[in-house]
């Protein structure tokens, strides 16, 4: 059966950014048409029939580091083994250091029909601190032929808690986005993750105060609101009708397949992932075995956890019906965290609140507590 959502992982990117722990090296162009063919290979071996897709999402490293043909060729493979139409929604995640006019309008020509640009911030300085390969004008650049293309349906990614980035910096940033009119904003906190160089560096560099960082959240969900972006998910915040669809299947638990080095599948109830080794990935896939490394059968108590922690992302929150059928006795048993008001019971769903969303991850474990989840 097919889950209907495909992701497919590219693993290369130009330079490492300092504050980056996601599967990726340096990109080397014949390495790189090696992985492709193997990930076209990988496509056939989990080839499915039933149904066509209702999303493919591209992501990386940076998958438009990857030249013209492979994207035809990639698509190629696809096309060949999965069903979709003009109505699936295919993301390609892209630097704006790696796209020009021609290639924009290939990845259009291919069939994507939403591209999720990495900008991360519109200030020189603040890309030179994360290690990024392009300028804030080079964004701008890309942005603009993003639109010259007639690709209305971007994303802008953006980071906040950048160290030396004041307030006013992000304010710019963030309404300098909103000028290009994207139908859908990101916006993330940086967060120093261990084995990055700017975990190792945090004691050398000044990372903007707690309070600080709070203060940047609470403007953007202000500021995007009044712009008229939905707060739909903790990160992400949509135009109306532009939530990511392939996204939102992953709060609301929905099964998935993944493809690619480090990809993560999940379906039948088992979450499994291939290797992340690239050189194994190529090797095991082309002999024709699929390059899994992991796969768990979700337990009663992980399927509980999953669905309260995805599911309190989305600012709509978990649905109290469903909560009963996993046999969770919510809202009486957080009654504690209603009360100190950091969630609250709207309709029949249960939410984070404003003072809440601003620290869900110790909400989530206080509500773990409360139900005895370990
Ligand atoms: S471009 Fe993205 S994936 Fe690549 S190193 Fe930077 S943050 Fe990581």
């Amino acid at each position: 059966m097919n889950p209907g959502f495909l992701y497919i992982h590219i693993p290369f990117c130009i330079k490492k950014c300092i504050y980056c722990d996601f599967l990726s090296v340096t990109y080397d162009e014949s390495y790189a048409k090696e992985y492709v063919d193997a990930l076209c290979r990988e496509l056939a071996l989990k080839k499915k029939s039933a149904g066509v897709l209702k999303t493919i999402y591209i992501g990386g490293g940076t998958p438009s580091v990857l030249p013209e043909e492979s994207f035809k060729q990639l698509f190629r493979s696809i096309r060949n083994n999965f069903e979709f139409s003009s109505e699936t929604e295919i993301t390609v995640e892209a630097n704006p250091g790696t796209i020009n006019e021609s290639k924009i309008n290939t990845l259009l020509s291919v069939g994507i029909n939403r591209i999720s640009i990495g900008v991360q911030s519109f200030n020189d300085n603040e890309l030179k601190t994360l290690g990024r390969i392009h300028s804030s004008d080079e964004a701008v650049k890309a942005i603009k032929m993003i639109k010259k293309a007639g690709l209305n349906n971007f994303s802008i990614d953006l980071m906040y808690g950048i160290p030396g980035q004041a307030m006013n910096s992000w304010k710019d940033t963030l309404s300098r986005a909103v000028g290009f009119s994207p139908k859908h904003i990101s916006s993330y906190e940086l967060t120093p993750e261990k084995e990055t160089p700017l975990y190792g560096m945090i004691d050398s560099i000044k990372m903007p105060d707690e309070e600080l960082v709070l203060e940047m959240y609470s403007h953007a969900i202000d500021y995007l609101a009044s712009e008229g972006y939905e707060h739909y998910e903790i990160s992400n915040f949509a135009l109306h009708g532009f939530r990511c669809i392939h996204n939102m299947n992953y709060w609301n638990r929905g099964e998935y397949i993944g493809a690619g080095a480090g990809a993560h599948s999940f379906i039948n109830g088992v979450r499994s992932k291939n290797t992340g080794d690239i050189k194994k990935y190529i090797e095991t896939v082309n002999s024709g075995t699929i390059p899994e490394i992991e796969s768990m059968s979700l337990t009663r108590t992980d399927e509980i956890k999953e669905f309260i922690f995805l599911g309190l992302r989305k600012t709509e929150g978990i649905n109290i019906t469903k909560a009963k059928e996993f046999g969770l006795n919510i809202p009486d048993s957080c009654k504690e965290l209603i009360d100190e008001g950091y969630i609250e019971v709207s309709g029949d769903y249960l939410r984070l609140t404003r003072k809440g969303i601003v620290i869900s991850n110790t909400v989530i474990v206080r509500i773990f507590d409360g139900l005895g989840l370990e």
